[in-house]
């Protein structure tokens, strides 16, 4: 077969040239932006999408960048009241044999680039922005915008939450926007007032929530403030006025608030959120992570996903005889667990930003249910291990 070709190198697209590489297959990647970047913000990494991670020898490079946290602490954003103290280290250690990582995407990204550009499998190409997609006999041609034109015997549409393969070439409905904006920053722990960074922090406030958790040996702590608000433009990584962060953050407990206070420069970007809708296994094309299924963040497992996707997929084509019978198979295997995921995700959001009696029943709930049931209840996610290859 032709070489695969992925449109997108992003973690979707690079973990899925690494993981067909691993079973003997090339693909080129090619990728709009003139450098593999990522924006400059944290990323939970759980045991599922650690074990593809493992699979694919990567785990010693990841350890290398990545801080295990050892508690996830839940909290009311107005009191600073503790509702739930989850461990989430020791439960993912000794349940799955991994452990709950937190990462600077930049170095998770690196780690994927620098792997992906050592193996003679894999062909990297950059400043190349895909615009046409023609299906043929001999598998599939795409053009890029200054005209080079790349032939392939399966496309792998990795091009992210506003992707054309999924609306343009296969006539998907768009990712909607949620009404959701994320307020992203890293800020110096030594900037920060005394509090627990160490842990994955999440308070729950009225229409807004914030996650933080520690990167770069502790020595950064990942702010993500999460605001029910509408923002119409399409732009990842827009530079944001705080005016109305302040307006809801000012009454916040600290040290939240005081954290908030501290960053000068905040990115704002608007979440969109898209189901894995099947679309007709007639070609020679598959979506991968948010191409396919855009998720709110609040499980952290959009990335998640996507690197469970690249296993998938990998085990579909090196089992299945032809690309369309590999894409139909991983249509199959994916759609329920990454829907389920999507649903979850956006039920947590209406979960953390309710007001008034919900939220007190819920922080009842929070604070009288053991750990352990918590925990237990994420054992499907956490869990999933890649398939075999053969
Ligand atoms: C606030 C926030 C927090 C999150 N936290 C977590 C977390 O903790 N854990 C987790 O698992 N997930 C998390 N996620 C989700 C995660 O970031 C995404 O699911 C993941 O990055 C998607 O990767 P992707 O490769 O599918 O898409 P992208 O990263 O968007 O990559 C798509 C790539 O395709 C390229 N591209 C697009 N169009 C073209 C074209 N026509 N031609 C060529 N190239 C093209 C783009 O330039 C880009 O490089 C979070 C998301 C947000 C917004």
């Amino acid at each position: 077969m032709d070489p695969v070709l992925i449109v997108g190198g992003g973690i979707a697209g690079l973990t899925t040239a690494l993981a067909l590489a691993d079973t003997g297959r090339a693909s080129i990647v090619l990728e709009r932006a003139a450098v593999f970047s990522e924006v400059g913000a944290g990323l939970q990494i759980s045991p599922n999408a650690a074990s593809v991670l493992d699979r694919l020898g990567l785990t010693d490079a990841l350890d290398r960048v990545a801080v295990v946290p050892e508690h996830i602490v839940m909290r009311t954003a107005t009191t600073g009241t503790k509702l739930a103290t989850l461990p989430i280290g020791r439960f993912c250690r000794s349940r799955f044999s991994r452990p709950y990582r937190v990462v600077h995407r930049a170095d998770l990204l690196q780690v994927l680039v620098d792997a992906a550009a050592g193996s003679p499998l894999i062909s990297l190409v950059v400043s190349t922005d895909v615009t046409d997609v023609q299906f043929g006999p001999a598998g599939v041609k795409v053009g890029a915008a200054d005209g080079r034109r790349f032939q392939g015997g399966l496309l792998i549409g990795a091009d992210g939450v506003w992707s054309t393969i999924r609306t343009e070439t296969l006539g998907l409905p768009a990712a909607v926007p949620t009404g959701r904006t994320a307020w992203r920053a890293t800020v110096e722990t030594a900037a920060l007032p005394d509090a627990d960074w160490a842990s994955i922090g999440l308070w729950m406030g009225p229409k807004a929530h914030l996650v933080h958790y520690p990167l770069r040996d502790r020595a950064l702590v990942n702010l993500v403030a999460v605001l029910s608000e509408p923002m119409a433009e399409k732009s990842w990584d827009a530079a944001a006025d705080r005016v109305a962060l302040d307006a809801v953050f000012g009454e916040w407990a600290d040290p939240a608030r005081a954290a908030i206070a501290t960053v000068r420069s905040w990115r704002r970007w608007p979440l969109y959120s898209s189901r894995p809708d099947r679309y007709p296994a007639d070609r020679p094309v598959v979506l991968v992570g948010d191409a396919w299924h855009a998720t709110l963040p609040f499980m952290a497992q959009g990335a998640a996903m996507a690197i469970e996707d690249a296993a998938v997929l990998a085990a579909c084509l090196a089992k299945a005889g032809n690309p369309v019978s590999a894409a139909e198979s991983f249509q199959k295997l994916r759609a329920k667990r990454t829907r389920s995921l999507v649903d979850l995700a956006a039920r947590n959001g209406r979960i953390y930003h309710m007001s008034g009696a919900a939220a007190f029943a819920r922080n009842m709930t929070l604070s009288a249910l053991p750990a352990g049931r918590l925990l237990s209840g994420l054992s499907w996610i956490y869990g999933w291990k890649p398939p075999p290859l053969s």
